[in-house]
């Protein structure tokens, strides 16, 4: 049996990052940037207000209380016309221009007109009195107080965040160079299997890893693509994968590729591809068939449901984040503590059992989820966590467990 790191390193060798490519900044959630960005302008690129109120010149307002003769009034988006003067004020929104000749801005909580203005209606002069005297700078953004011109702003590499797609818009960037995501073609192999809700017949099942792996490819921001169900036949099987290869950057098969007599998928990938037949030192997701055909990664998955999962997770969605050019693609883990025992047998494999991570005052404790048989999903689905449990006899209750906290 091969180490993990061992099997992983080899995946990630032969994933590495696609070609770059602009893309518009509205498709690009999620990916990761080719190039280094740098702003051409200054954020924000005038001088404005962060309050409503009154943008005053800070020495009339030295002695305050005092009243000021208010010259105009500036809304956001709008230029101001008019200098402010010593005993002057203009009223100004939150985000208007500072005028010239004003200096700060007193937030309108701290003024009250004394006559006129707009409701008064008498077009007499409008007069505030200012109760509070403010610092030179009161409550002004300046330029270039996020961020300047020339400012490295994000470093290749970088995923592009729903606040980093912000920052591009503020910059007036259209579009961005990034690694494209991969299209990944997902395909079920067995013929046990049955996709379309009919009655099963002695013997079949119905096929869940497809839609779990497309799903697990959708939340690697992958392009998902259903290269539908194969029997173990390894004409159909072939056909399935030389079809997937041609339209797909990445394939992804479950089933086939164990010791039984009908695993075609082996076969099939033996004679296309350059592949690699590997026991890793793991459970469950033991047996993995990893390889190119043409210069296409291709991830034979084990069929069993919880083990295509977790081969997934620890071999094909590391590989895929590399094609994106993510420089950590695989997951970090973090300490948690276990909250019961969690017992296993040794077996010179590291055990990833499926587990409920919830938040504590410290950190993050962990329980089971349910059955740890690489067949019962469902104590998988429940599952918010992958505990990693060493080889040897467990964790006691209250020992800590490195844990993958999943999507
Ligand atoms: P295999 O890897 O083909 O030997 O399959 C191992 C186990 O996983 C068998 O019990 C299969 O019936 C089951 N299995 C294989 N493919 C699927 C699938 N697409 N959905 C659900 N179970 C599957
Ligand atoms: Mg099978």
């Amino acid at each position: 049996m091969l180490p993990l790191e061992t099997v992983r390193e080899f995946v990630l060798d032969r994933c590495p990052a696609r070609a770059p490519l602009s893309v518009p900044v509205a498709d690009a959630l999620g990916l990761v940037t080719a190039s280094e960005i740098i702003s051409s302008e200054a954020i924000p690129q005038f001088a404005n207000t962060a309050m409503d109120g009154f943008a005053v010149r800070s020495a009339d307002v030295v002695d305050a209380p005092c009243d000021l003769r208010v010259v105009e009034t500036i809304a956001a988006g709008h230029a101001p016309q008019v200098t402010v003067g010593p005993g002057e004020a203009s009223r100004i929104m939150t985000g208007a221009t500072i005028p010239p000749g004003a200096d700060a801005v007193v937030m309108v909580e701290r003024t009250s007109i004394v006559t006129g203005g707009p409701a008064s209606g008498d077009g007499a002069t409008e007069i505030v009195r200012v109760e509070v005297s403010v610092p030179p700078g009161n409550h002004v953004r300046p330029v270039g107080d996020d961020l300047h011109a020339g400012t490295h702003v994000f470093g290749v590499g970088t995923e592009l965040t729903a606040g980093h797609l912000g920052v591009l818009c503020s910059l007036g960037l259209t579009e961005v160079e990034v690694f494209p995501r991969p299209r990944v073609g997902v395909l079920s192999t067995g013929d046990e299997l049955v996709d379309d809700g009919s009655p099963l017949r002695p013997g079949q099942i119905r096929d869940s890893n497809r839609r779990t792996l497309l799903a697990l490819a959708h939340r690697a921001d992958v392009v998902p693509v259903d290269l539908g169900l194969s029997p173990d036949d390894p004409d159909e099987i072939e056909t399935a994968i030389t079809t997937g290869v041609q339209t797909c950057d990445a394939i992804v098969t479950s089933g086939g590729v164990s010791m039984g007599d009908f695993d075609y998928v082996k076969a099939v990938l033996d004679r296309i591809g350059d592949m690699r037949w590997m026991q890793v030192a793991i459970k469950p997701a033991k047996p993995l068939a990893f390889g190119t055909v043409g210069d296409v990664p291709v991830f034979g998955l084990p069929g069993n449901p919880v083990s295509s999962m977790v081969s997934f997770e620890l071999f094909a969605r590391p590989g895929l984040r590399s094609m994106m050019g993510h420089p950590d693609p695989v997951r970090p883990t973090v300490e948690a503590t276990a909250a019961e025992d969690l017992p296993r047998r040794a077996d010179g494999k590291t055990h990833f059992m499926r587990v409920l991570a919830t938040p504590t005052d410290g950190g993050v404790e962990v329980r089971s989820a349910g059955g740890q048989g690489s067949h019962m999903l469902w104590a998988m689905a429940k599952a918010n966590a992958l505990a990693v449990v060493p080889d040897g006899d467990g964790v006691r209750a209250g020992g800590p467990v490195d844990v993958l906290l999943l999507d």
